[in-house]
């Protein structure tokens, strides 16, 4: 389907992904170079004197308000923003005709396990489809964990999301195991990256904290070896008590360890699964709130509306951020259910109709938890708008922003966004705006990361044959 070397060949109907990343051995973790293959076609109008590295012209940049509506051509030089105006009179040593299709911040990806991405089948396959026995059968799988394993298969994952537009990633990694080979693999990977792809790395004990002694030093010591976040799993704890204090353990760590908090919380439907109260209180009396994010809460979905409704009230006390996984959630949830059958997601839209932040993740891809997945922010957005019965028009641009703006609030980007003085982080799509980007799934034609282009895809084209 990918084409990682650059020869483009397209036999399906996919598109085809011109990717200036080396899939192969070492060179892979180079910083990639500006792929040739873009002439620069100036317009007679403009100065041939060049200024720029690059220029995209004309088309419509997302978020820039002082433009809304507009057509404009985005200047880069030195890795950065330099200039957004309707027509920019120099050239740039690479031009790229945008014909007003969007510029767009690059997407975020808020949630994934890339230390057991690309591993689906292996043992064997999760016939249930619980995510229990997702659990089990991973436990089995990181028997055979090597530090190449981990650093090649969450490569070619962050290659696949890069392609199609994905600049930072926040990706969870397992600290129940005493060897710390998934964090040890995912901070190298994290360094070999950092020229094309910013990833943040949760220290999370999947096993749960206090259900081995040694767990709960294994977490401290991924804190010290340098996870930038501080992650759990209260409600797979082994007692409701042992889940009240896995949080305040959490709480406790990323303040004398500066960290940010990410924990999945209540991943399961039983409504008596009530630890995101527990996070919200923590984040009303320490005032974390903005540095804390709530995954999952999926069982806020079956919650009964009055105790739904005290803590809507109460997260207006606060400013945690939510992280919805809709492809893993609609899969995994709901599973003993007969009929009806729970959707098995938080409430997305009325924590977005509140004004609490929510973004989005994959959670997965092709892991022992869900067989498919691309690593696509626009399917994850897709499934977001059905699940969650997000299909207005402005709901539709809100499940947009949940894999951009909102994502890059969730992992406290700095610099985020389309603006003069910025990093030069953009994606252009094959959309005219952010609704059809998620109604046609589009494709990341140019993703330019740091200054540079590091991935081209030509979408797709059906010749009929038809007489
Ligand atoms: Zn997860």
């Amino acid at each position: 389907m990918i084409d990682l070397d650059g020869n483009a060949t397209n036999s399906g109907s996919n598109p085809v992904v011109n990717n200036s990343l080396d899939n192969s051995g070492n060179n892979a973790l180079d910083c990639p170079n500006i792929n040739p293959s873009i002439n620069p076609s100036i317009n007679p109008s403009i100065n041939p004197d060049i200024t720029y590295d690059l220029v995209l012209r004309q088309g419509r940049a997302i978020g820039v308000a002082e433009f809304a509506g507009q057509l404009v051509d985005v200047g880069i030089a030195g890795g950065k923003i330099v200039a957004i105006a309707p027509q920019l009179a120099n050239a740039g040593a690479m031009e790229i005709p945008v014909e007003g299709q969007i510029i767009s911040p690059p997407f975020v990806e808020s949630h994934i396990h890339l230390d057991s991405a690309l591993t689906s089948g292996e043992p064997r396959w999760n016939e249930s489809g619980t995510l229990f026995e997702g659990i089990e059968i991973w436990g089995e799988r990181k028997q055979s964990l090597t530090l190449e394993d981990i650093k090649d298969r969450a490569i070619a994952a962050l290659k696949l999301q890069a392609s199609q537009g994905v600049l930072f990633v926040r990706s969870h990694a397992d600290v129940s195991e005493p060897q710390l080979l998934a964090l040890q693999g995912l901070l190298e990977v994290q360094a070999a990256v950092k020229d094309w792809i910013t990833l943040q790395l949760v220290a999370f004990p999947q096993d749960g904290i206090y259900s081995k002694p040694a767990n709960r030093e294994l977490i401290e010591e991924a804190l010290r070896l340098g996870a930038d976040v501080v992650g759990g799993i209260p409600h797979y704890e082994l007692t409701r008590e042992n889940g009240v204090q896995s949080v305040q353990r959490i709480f406790a760590l990323a303040e004398q360890y500066d960290k940010l908090i990410d924990i999945h919380c209540d991943e399961i439907d039983d409504d008596q699964s009530r630890f995101l109260e527990v996070m919200v209180a923590q984040a009303i009396r320490t005032g974390m709130g903005s540095r804390v994010s709530a995954s999952h809460t999926t069982a806020f979905g079956s919650y009964n509306n009055a105790y739904a409704f005290k803590l809507m009230g109460f997260l207006q006390r606060t400013n945690i951020n939510f992280i919805a996984n809709p492809l893993i959630n609609i899969t995994l949830q709901g599973r003993t259910d007969t009929y009806p059958k729970r959707r098995g997601v938080t409430r997305v839209k009325e924590l977005w109709q509140q004004g609490q932040n929510v973004s989005l993740g994959n959670d997965c891809i092709q892991d022992p938890w869900y067989n498919f997945g691309t690593g696509s922010m626009l399917d994850v957005a897709l499934m977001a708008v059905h699940v969650c019965q997000m299909t207005g028009r402005k709901e539709v641009e809100a499940c947009y922003d949940m894999i951009t703006v909102n994502g890059a609030k969730t992992l406290s980007i700095a610099d985020y966004g389309l603006g003069v003085g910025k990093p030069a982080n953009l994606i252009v799509l094959d959309a005219i705006d952010r609704f059809t980007a998620i109604q046609k799934r589009s494709v990341a034609k140019y993703v330019i990361s740091q200054g540079k282009l590091i991935s081209q895809t030509t979408p797709a084209q059906a010749h009929f044959q038809l007489s």
